[in-house]
């Protein structure tokens, strides 16, 4: 029997619920039910034409053979670029490593650090995917509680820390919950890690998505100290609507770098070329697309904000493109399998980010299914109210 074969480290992995939803909910829209799918995070914008073209010249000029593994130059230069323009960071070519997607980029990072049992500390409410990679690398999975803000308990935090203590993972602007760290929390976090010798890993794929004015600040730009512990993990799948490209990329101290550029060597080879091409014209070119995306997503989060029941507790998204809330007093699947089944909204349940009675609606979609979800929301915590 081949199930038996399978080994314990993969027969312990689940499927991302995210991209599990997503799927069901288009199962049943092409089934015909009017299902509106608040699932999946990706942005509902198409790929600006200039990075579809620049990919198109990429491949016609006969760019399609293997690279430099860890992403050719010019890209690396130019993300660098990026680093020193947007978060004050100086990085050099070497110390970048390009890879298929930020969650690869995240998986790489695991494998480089991770002796069996070394600790990882999870802040809750978390991205689905890290518990998951913490564990395929042998690593264990240390969850931090979250304070009244949807923020790191920092007392917890410090009570959690032992010997064993590899990394922290930080997620700014956040995937749940759409929190947005401040300077002086960044400060508070830098100076526990500094002080215990833990890296960071910093996920910073939705710094562009911020609003009202506020400007992502990532840790690794607060001093050196910091720097030098911290990889900085990013993308273009949200930036620039790319998600189907698989792009990310990570920063950090070269030994950490060249382990990564050994692994993705050995594995993947390299992202794929012409692709990067592409991503180098999204980092490089006019940035007013973003812009415009980011109003878009401001509009709508207004919207929500403005509509949404008083009988819906949620966290104020400052960044990325989600809503975590709470209805009345079910569990997380309870809560997501009704929703689908008397509203017909596909929304993720919040137990798999690590905080149960939650779920995640994405406002990644369009402003007409936003107002139609808000109100079928709003009927339902009516209902159940009384
Ligand atoms: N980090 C977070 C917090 C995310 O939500 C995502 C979305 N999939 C990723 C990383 C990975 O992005 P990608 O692999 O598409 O670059
Ligand atoms: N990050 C997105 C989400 O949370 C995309 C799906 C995934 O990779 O998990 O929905």
């Amino acid at each position: 029997m081949i199930e038996e074969k399978i080994s314990v480290r993969a027969r312990g992995i689940k499927p991302s619920s995210t991209l599990a939803v997503n799927k069901k909910a288009a199962e049943l829209a092409a089934a015909g039910e009017k299902v509106i799918n608040l699932s999946v995070g990706e942005p509902d914008f198409d790929t600006p034409d200039h990075i579809k073209q620049a990919c198109i010249k990429a491949i016609n000029d006969g760019f399609t053979k293997y690279t430099d593994s860890s992403g050719i130059k010019p890209l690396r230069q130019a993300i660098c670029e990026k680093f020193k323009m947007d978060n004050g960071l100086d990085y050099e070519p070497d110390q970048i490593v390009v890879s298929c997607g930020a969650k690869h980029s995240l998986f790489n990072v695991m494998i480089a650090i991770c002796d069996e049992d070394d600790e990882i500390i999870i802040p809750a409410p978390y991205w689905v995917s890290y518990p998951e990679m913490v564990k395929l690398a042998g690593g264990k999975c240390i969850f931090c509680r979250f304070n009244s803000d949807y923020k790191i308990d920092i007392e917890h935090l410090k009570s959690i820390i032992t010997k064993k203590t590899k990394a922290l993972i930080l997620n700014s602007p956040a995937n749940p919950t759409g929190i947005v760290y401040t300077k002086e929390e960044l400060e508070k976090i830098a100076e526990i890690a500094c002080e215990n010798n833990i890296i960071v890993i910093s996920d910073e794929v939705y710094e562009k998505l911020v609003y009202d004015g506020k400007k992502h600040i990532s840790i690794a730009s607060l001093n050196d100290e910091i720097k030098k512990l911290t990889v900085v993990v990013n993308g273009v799948s949200k930036t620039y609507a790319m998600t189907g490209w698989r792009i990310g990329y990570l920063a950090t101290e070269i030994p950490l770098a060249k382990a990564i550029a050994n692994i993705q060597s050995q594995t993947t080879s390299n992202p794929t070329s012409f692709v990067q091409k592409a991503a180098m014209e999204a980092i490089l070119a006019d940035q007013a697309p973003v812009r415009k995306m980011v109003e878009e997503f401001e509009k709508r989060r207004n919207y929500i904000i403005k509509n949404i029941s008083p009988f819906i507790r949620y966290c104020r998204p400052d960044g990325a493109f989600y809503l975590f809330l709470k209805i009345g007093q079910m569990t997380s699947t309870e809560l997501a399998q009704k929703l689908l089944t008397e509203e017909k909204l596909a929304t993720v349940p919040g137990d798999d980010f690590g905080a149960e009675g939650y779920i995640r609606i994405s406002f990644a979609c369009s402003m007409e299914n936003i107002k139609e979800a808000i109100s079928r929301l709003n009927r339902f915590a009516e209902r159940i109210r009384k």
